[in-house]
């Protein structure tokens, strides 16, 4: 793997880095809300490590993977490219109870706990390396949320909602930090955030520590700024289309 970008590659970064700040700023400003209200994390999985390490020094900070063993190689070859760099590392995607040791050693949050079993799953794996004295404190997460009860597309329906966030905020390896929705592609857009706020609200009100809502992707970022999203995720805005293969 080459170490650094042709220049091109890191003008066209920039660029849309760019771009997708203005945006941003657009939408907070027609929504009436601050932009320090509302993080950007780069979803960088299929994208080589030098673009993200362009990125880092473009100033961004937050990165979201969605594929344990992918995301495994890249935190380590970016820790290489740019040494000491304060990141936070997001897992976005489908977890397997099985991969959750892969992640722990690099995540800073998991924002795809969709049932109690891999909340769990996660507290235990926090413990035994509590136990190892590989980390202290518990892991923040966000509870990934299904608008529409798809479970191709991940997340807990309305119905187990109330129930998953209280196991989650009484398990001690976990720290209830929001909610986490991806608005379904067939879904009048404004609708489905709307959905998706509401249930962030209620989720909220029963824990009032859990303020974070990672709503919004390249596509329906004024939608999701609109409707409160404090965190959004995007990636082909950002980074073009994917460039690794996909396993
Ligand atoms: C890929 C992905 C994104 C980013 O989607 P884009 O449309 O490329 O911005 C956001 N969230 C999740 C969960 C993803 O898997």
């Amino acid at each position: 793997m080459a170490d650094s970008n042709p220049p091109e590659r890191t003008a066209d970064l920039k660029e849309r880095l760019g771009a997708v700040r203005a945006r941003l700023d657009a939408a907070c400003r027609a929504a009436g809300r601050d932009p320090h209200e509302v993080s950007l994390l780069a979803v960088t999985k299929t994208v080589p490590a030098p673009d993200v390490a362009d990125l880092i020094d473009l100033g961004l900070t937050g990165f979201a993977e969605n594929r344990a063993q992918e995301a495994a190689t890249k935190v380590a070859e970016v820790t290489a490219l740019r040494p000491g760099a304060d990141l936070r590392w997001h897992f976005v995607g489908g977890l397997q109870r099985n991969k959750v040791r892969a992640v722990l050693p690099w995540v800073t949050c998991i924002e795809s706990v969709d049932s109690p079993r891999l909340a769990r799953a996660i507290d235990k794996e926090v413990a035994k390396a509590r136990d190892r004295g590989e980390r202290s404190g518990p892991l923040p997460v966000l509870v990934q949320y299904s608008v529409d009860g798809d479970p191709e597309r991940g997340g807990v329906p309305d119905d187990g909602l109330d129930e998953l966030t209280d196991l989650v905020r009484d398990l001690p390896g976990l720290e209830l930090a929001g909610l986490m929705a991806v608005a379904p592609l067939d879904r009048e857009p404004e609708r489905a955030f709307a959905e998706i706020a509401e249930a962030a609200r209620r989720v909220r009100e029963r824990h009032p520590g859990a303020t974070e809502l990672s709503a919004g992707m390249s596509a329906d970022l004024e939608v999701a700024v609109d409707h409160g999203s404090t965190v959004v995720r995007v990636g082909t805005a950002l980074v073009g289309e994917r460039r690794i293969a996909s396993e």
